[in-house]
């Protein structure tokens, strides 16, 4: 099962495994929004402030307190914000509705006089306003906000069912990577993909579970592939080695212990996509290039991450038409070109975000959202308009 119970304080970002329904009303108890007097509107209905009525205060309710003293005709209660209406009482009036001189501070009055005709149900809160007994007030499905801890909290609904973090086995490859805290060398580079693999993982509600770099060499590969394996993750996800290249082991390894379904898709940047099985946990070898492998990830990994969630694959994922600020080019591929989209007087413009070289990361960096060039379209003359995926807040 995909699902388990986990503390309501740690649920923050969770996606609910099932609906859940309100176990008591809220409010819990009818009680009152204002400090004031509990009183019992049918003995102020002629109050007026020429012939105010006046009432014998009987005792005070302060919030927490049981509220069960009967409120009698002529009598009045003093009341705090969020303490239980008596019986008997049906409305509240607020201190600021009360002449100063008669209500001395801290001191209960003696009598209270109301000069303001009053209203049944007037300042109070009935039990069940906000939510009913029995009512859904979160659906499965649904990510958990701040505000939902909130009312998780007022529920006592301190355990709760939720979808699994998906556990993902993250891969780089090649001899050329150096970890970042390791000194250069000719030749070399340092990691990127392994992190930003793993931030995406994180950002897209998911866990890294494994994260390694092999080697350019069959035995490595398998070593890596193996270890990745036995932390049995959700997705075994690579980067880097699944092209053409002399050393890149990632396919065939992948063919001798699994299958792959495919190995190439006709998109740009990032052709070399590999889908298939290793020792029969579903693998997904991305591009090595930084920029391809980002949108790689956006394009194939990010659905399979939402699906095991719990969520829908593409939901949510923002599409809008923008006007284009420069003339684009394509090679007729599937193109995600890195943009820059912004409002401009009223609509929204997308420019290229710097050089849209694959290796590139500082395009991916600056932008905010993908030009979607659909296959077939070789170019695009400034002021046309195309969709723009965004993907993330336009700062
Ligand atoms: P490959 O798919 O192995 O041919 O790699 C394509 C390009 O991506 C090469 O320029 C690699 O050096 C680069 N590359 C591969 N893996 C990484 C990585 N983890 N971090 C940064 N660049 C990488
Ligand atoms: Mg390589």
């Amino acid at each position: 099962v995909n699902t388990e119970r986990i503390p309501f304080t740690g649920s923050l970002g969770r996606i609910l495994s099932e609906d859940l329904a309100a176990p008591y009303d809220l409010p819990i108890f009818t009680n009152s929004s204002m400090d004031g007097y509990a009183v019992l509107s049918a003995d102020c209905r002629s109050a007026v402030p020429e012939n105010p009525v006046v009432l014998k205060v009987i005792g005070d309710i302060p919030a927490g307190s049981r509220g069960d003293t009967r409120l009698e005709p002529g009598q009045a209660l003093r009341i705090m914000t969020g303490a239980p209406l008596p019986p008997g009482a049906d409305a509240v009036v607020p201190i600021e509705d009360i002449l100063a001189s008669d209500h001395p501070v801290g001191k209960l009055p003696s009598h209270v006089k109301i000069s303001q005709p009053v209203k049944p149900g007037q300042y109070v809160r009935p039990a069940g306003q906000d939510i009913q007994t029995g009512r859904v007030f979160l659906q499965k499905c649904h990510r958990i906000t701040a505000s939902d801890i909130g009312v998780l909290a007022m529920f006592g609904l301190v355990d709760i069912p939720v979808f699994r973090v998906p556990r993902i086995a993250v891969i780089s490859s090649g001899d050329e990577l150096i970890d970042p805290s390791q000194p250069l060398a000719p030749g070399k580079i340092r990691d990127a993909n392994t992190f930003m693999m793993s931030a995406l993982v994180t950002e897209h509600g998911g866990q890294a579970v494994y994260t390694r770099i092999a080697r350019d060499d069959y035995a490595s590969v398998q070593d890596i592939l193996d270890e990745a394996a036995a932390y049995n993750p959700d997705i075994i996800l690579s980067t880097a080695g699944v092209s053409v290249g002399a050393f890149d082991y990632i396919r065939t390894v992948v063919e001798d212990h699994g299958h792959l379904d495919f190995w190439r898709v006709n998109m740009r940047p990032g052709k070399p996509v590999a889908s298939g099985h290793y020792r029969n946990i579903p693998f997904l070898g991305l591009p090595g290039n930084p920029v391809s492998a980002f949108v790689g990830f956006l394009v194939f990994v990010r659905p399979v991450i939402r699906r095991l969630s719990g969520l829908e694959a593409e939901m949510d994922r923002d599409i809008i038409l923008v006007r284009l600020a420069d003339p684009i080019e394509s090679d007729g591929r599937e193109s995600y070109l890195r943009a820059i989209v912004e409002q401009q007087a009223g609509e929204w413009v997308g420019r290229l975000a710097g050089h849209q070289g694959s290796g590139n990361l500082l395009s991916i960096v600056n932008a905010n959202a993908l030009l979607i060039v659909p296959s077939g379209v070789k170019s695009l003359p400034a002021g046309s308009t195309l969709n723009a995926w965004i993907f993330r807040m336009i700062r």
